[in-house]
């Protein structure tokens, strides 16, 4: 069983991007499971076809802890695909990582992990890497992390967080980061930007993935592309993201560097004259 954990920026398409991954590992014949880490709780709408009924917090809020079995937050979706949402707290109160250690805790006990399970994708909020949200790092649940970013300065900075993150935990144990993944913004010189961050963390832009509108299409009706419209562009390059990881042996320890760097870097790219 492969478990991987999903970084990235608020908006950057982590949930877009991970549910179509999914969806494509499925189509190649892999059994899945989501764990949705942010407290925004959509990490899996379009593989369930909507919002998921319950969380792991809602339904430790409504139950006694012994009372709790895997159904009351364990959905299953296209191809099968099983899907939880750790969920948060009330906004303003309490921690929102705390439902993230809570969720994996029980997802364990249950033994939501069973044997067949060829991955299990966490898709996690990076803005804030608190031990809560490094939790499926911490631990060593995930030992392979994946970070989506773009080209825009904001998101290379969470990305170049994360990485300080990953490197604090990956020294004690065996979690290693696979690559970024590159969700285009529309930025100039986005690729060869983002490839040079990624070499400078000693790390590789492992895709790149084109801004295309078929992914509100598809938003819009609760679907992954790869359901909405197997045959188009897009949908070809979420199955060639999955071959591509699927088959990825590149793991490293990331090399973060800092925010002079970064912005010196983001200098060279921006075009003459702009
Ligand atoms: P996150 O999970 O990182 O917060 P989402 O996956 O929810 O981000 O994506 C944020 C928005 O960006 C969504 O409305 C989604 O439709 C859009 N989006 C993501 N990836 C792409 C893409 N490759 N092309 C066009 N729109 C995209
Ligand atoms: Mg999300």
């Amino acid at each position: 069983m492969r478990q991987i954990a999903i970084y990235g920026k608020g908006g950057i398409g982590k949930s877009t991007t991970s549910q179509n991954l999914a969806a494509a590992l499925s189509e190649m014949g892999k059994k899945l499971m989501i764990v949705g880490c942010d407290p925004k709780a959509d990490s899996t709408r379009l593989i369930l076809g909507g919002h998921v009924k319950q969380t792991v917090l809602d339904t430790m809020r409504d139950k006694d802890e012994d009372d709790v079995e895997l159904t009351d937050f364990l959905y299953t979706g296209f191809h099968n695909i099983k899907a939880v949402e750790s969920g948060g707290p009330e906004p303003g109160v309490g921690c929102a990582g705390r439902g993230i250690v809570t969720s994996i805790n029980l997802l364990e006990e249950l033994g939501a992990y069973s044997a067949d399970m060829d991955y299990v994708l966490y898709d996690v909020l990076g803005d804030v890497v608190c031990g809560g949200f490094a939790m499926p790092i911490r631990e060593g649940k995930a030992k392979e992390i994946y970070i989506v970013c773009s080209g825009e300065m904001m998101s290379l900075y969470a990305a170049n967080n994360i990485c300080k993150g990953i490197r604090r935990y990956a020294a004690s144990g065996k979690t290693k980061l696979g690559g970024l993944i590159c969700n285009s913004r529309l930025v100039d010189n986005e690729k060869a930007l983002v490839e040079e961050f990624a070499q400078k963390l000693n790390t590789q832009m492992i895709y790149f993935i084109p801004r295309d509108n078929v992914v509100q299409h598809a938003e819009l009706q609760r679907k992954t592309v790869i359901e909405y419209a197997p045959e188009c562009a897009q949908a070809e390059e979420y199955r060639t993201l999955a071959k591509t990881i699927d088959t990825n042996t590149a793991f490293s320890v990331p090399t973060p560097i800092s925010n002079d760097e970064l912005e010196e870097l983001l200098l060279r790219y921006v075009p003459v004259g702009g």
